[in-house]
């Protein structure tokens, strides 16, 4: 069953032949981490493939777009809603299969993915423990290749299964065939909206040992003896997330955000000059290599240099006060609010730098 949260009293609602239900007019603030949103004109939530099937079939016949929401913690929905089918995606459980020395772990897209985190690492399953604390679902992680502290998804993804909407037949589709790059895969740029991922496989290593790669967990264990475990890596990651606002917290306008709004740039040698040419003798512009002659800059940083820090915005949307990158609804913003900050802050870049940032939440409406 759909959950009825945020529904406006008065909705009707349709059941087709099999059991999911179909509501009308849900507003879907309540679906998204940033709490901005108008209402969706159908809403429905698919906690089986043939549920999925059947949006799939509401929709064709009425001719209507449809949009696939996972947990809504990387998206931006318009104050005008958006006029088709949002499918939430509800399917549950997990399963687990020996392959070789690597522990397979076949996960239904609607799991929580923070809580699947915790499960691997309770297990002593090393390769994604540096990746606690993010929010939103299973089926959510191979779309932009999720990210943090040393560690994204695609070293451990096996594939994925999903119905594909140009052929209506499930299909499974190998990590090599994922296209995952930075904060990217097939199914955010070419094969955007192709498919309804019902199912992500990862391989982890049973007693493998933890990433400390990341500069900042370097720091937290940098007093510590000995080797820490998977379990104190995951619990430093949720703490280090918690100071900077980017683990959810019930109540704390800093965590009314979708994650980091801009990506780090990708450029190359030659931009990075003109920065490096541009700034005060002696400071150091952050860069990381990033191949082919590239290197990826820090987005925090180029923000703050260009005068958009912490705090920043006098209105009800601004930059959250414990990441730069992070902008939040401190309470009341509407969509039209935090894409105007946002642009503010892309010509302010731009203008300082000449790098346009791009957004990383997904716009929808
Ligand atoms: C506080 C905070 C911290 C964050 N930290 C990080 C971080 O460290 N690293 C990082 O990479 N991200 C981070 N994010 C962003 C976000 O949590 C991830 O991108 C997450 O994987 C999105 O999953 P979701 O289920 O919420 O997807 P949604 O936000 O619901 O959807 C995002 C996109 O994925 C598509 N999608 C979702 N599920 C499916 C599916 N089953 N089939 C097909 N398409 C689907 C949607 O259509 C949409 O295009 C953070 C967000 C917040 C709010």
């Amino acid at each position: 069953m759909p959950s009825r949260a945020g529904a406006k009293p008065g909705l009707r609602s349709l059941l087709p032949s099999n059991s999911m239900e179909f509501l009308e007019n849900v507003s879907l603030a309540a679906y998204t981490t940033f709490s901005v949103g108008g209402p969706a004109r159908w809403f429905g939530e698919a906690t089986t493939e043939a549920d999925v099937l059947a949006a799939v079939e509401f929709v064709r016949a009425r001719a209507l777009p449809l949009f696939v929401l996972g947990g809504g913690s990387n998206l931006l929905l318009s104050d005008e809603g958006f006029g088709g089918l949002v499918l939430r995606i509800g399917l549950r459980g997990i399963r687990q299969r020996f392959d070789g020395d690597l522990l397979h772990f076949e996960v239904a897209a609607g799991e929580n993915w923070d809580q699947f985190v915790s499960l691997a690492v309770a297990e002593d399953c090393a390769g994604i423990e540096c990746l606690a604390g993010i929010p939103g679902t299973v089926g959510g992680t191979p779309v932009q290749n999720v990210g943090a502290y040393g560690q994204e998804v695609a070293e451990t993804v096996v594939g994925v299964r999903a119905l594909d909407l140009q052929t209506e037949k499930f299909v499974w589709i190998p990590a090599a065939e994922c296209g995952f790059a930075y904060r990217q895969s097939s199914f955010n740029t070419t094969e955007r909206g192709r498919y309804v991922v019902t199912r992500v496989d990862y391989a982890l290593t049973p007693g493998g040992a933890a990433r400390i790669a990341y500069a900042d967990l370097k720091k937290h264990f940098a007093d510590r003896a000995g080797t820490p475990s998977l379990a104190e890596v995951a619990g430093a990651v949720r703490e280090i997330r918690r100071a900077k606002g980017m683990f959810l917290v019930e109540g704390d306008p800093d965590c009314r955000s979708a994650g980091s709004f801009f990506k780090n740039p990708v450029v190359d040698l030659k931009v990075l000059a003109a920065i490096e040419a541009s700034v005060p003798e002696g400071v150091v512009v952050p860069r990381y290599p990033a191949g082919d002659g590239k290197v990826k800059l820090a987005a925090a940083w180029l923000l703050e240099q260009a005068g958009f820090r912490k705090g920043f915005g006098e209105g009800r949307a601004g930059i959250s006060t414990r990441h730069t990158l992070a902008l939040v609804n401190r309470g009341g913003a509407s969509a039209a609010e935090i894409v105007e900050l946002s642009e503010r802050i892309v010509t302010g870049v731009e203008a300082r730098f000449g790098v346009r940032l791009e957004r990383e939440p997904v716009w929808v409406g």
